[in-house]
């Protein structure tokens, strides 16, 4: 069985529509797929309907930012009902967040002679949503800067211009929402925040003390050195393992949808629960 359990299409930071990304997922023989846009479920009844006409099996889902110990971390909800009227107000708290703190940042690039950060930004979003991805994909078209890294590092995170502290929800807050709206808390991308293996693996042991159900063992980026040490981090901590691609599908990104390591049998799979 292939599945992919992490996807984003252009209602958050991704370049797809959700009947698009279905498509691609079919052709790629993916057999169950979620679409998990950051803080909105806006694609999600366009990609079920379309999930049904291929024979896909869909997992509605949803990507909330929150803070834990001050740094923003991102939860994944699998499994939710869109319908839940307080996951559905929490995520407008972020999106309206994220509305201002868009403005904020284009101020912040503005002062940095980046002339109309806001316009052009808006203009590469599809979508109401604006996410740092879109004004790093912005400033590499203007040849600000040449790639993905560079760009966050130079203009999007901490001091500098465009960088913006997280106001996002607590993560037990988050995983509350997730809880009421009948999903499973699955920890995104484990090793992919600033932070060293010994933090990691704290912020594990408390997400996991607050109700957290599981964590990506597998991601599109993982290597197998990687996947072993979340694996065994999953078991001693008794949390489900995912995997998933966090495919966005900008042109200079080398992640595939559903082209994943396989995920260690020693792990309990968070799909068995479906
Ligand atoms: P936001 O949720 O608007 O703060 O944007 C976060 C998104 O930016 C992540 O989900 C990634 O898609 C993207 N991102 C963050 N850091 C990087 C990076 N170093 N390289 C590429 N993409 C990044
Ligand atoms: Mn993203
Ligand atoms: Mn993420
Ligand atoms: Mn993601």
């Amino acid at each position: 069985m292939k599945i992919d359990l992490h996807n984003h299409s252009y209602y958050s930071d991704g370049v797809l529509s959700p009947v698009e990304l279905i498509r691609l997922a079919k052709e790629q023989r993916c057999d169950v797929f979620a679409l998990t846009d950051h803080d909105t479920t806006d694609g999600l009844t366009e990609a079920k309907v379309e999930a049904n006409k291929l024979g896909i099996k869909f997992i509605p889902g949803v990507e909330v930012s929150a803070m834990w110990s001050n740094m923003t971390i991102h939860i994944l909800g699998l499994n939710i009902d869109i319908e839940n009227e307080a996951l559905q107000a929490g995520l407008k708290q972020h999106q309206e967040f994220r509305a201002i703190r868009a403005l904020k940042m284009a101020r912040g690039l503005g002062g940095a002679g980046v002339v109309g950060a806001m316009e052009k930004t808006q203009a590469v979003a599809k979508q109401g949503m604006i996410t740092r991805t879109h004004f790093a994909q912005m400033l590499i078209q203007e040849g600000v800067c040449k790639d993905m890294k560079s760009v966050f590092k130079r203009f999007l995170t901490g001091k500098k211009p465009g960088g913006v502290g997280g106001q996002w929800a607590q993560f037990d807050e988050v995983i509350e929402w997730i809880h009421v709206a009948g999903g499973k808390a699955v920890l995104a991308h484990p090793l992919r925040y600033r932070m060293t293996n010994t933090k990691v693996k704290r912020m594990m042991s408390d997400l996991a003390a607050n109700g957290c159900d599981g964590v990506e063992v597998v991601t599109g980026s993982s290597n197998t050195d990687e996947i072993a040490l979340i694996s065994q981090w999953a078991i001693e901590l008794d949390l489900l393992a995912s995997s998933g691609s966090d495919y966005h599908g900008w042109p200079n990104q080398r992640v595939r949808i559903g082209r994943l390591q396989d995920m260690p049998n020693s792990n309990k799979a968070v799909w068995n629960y479906w």
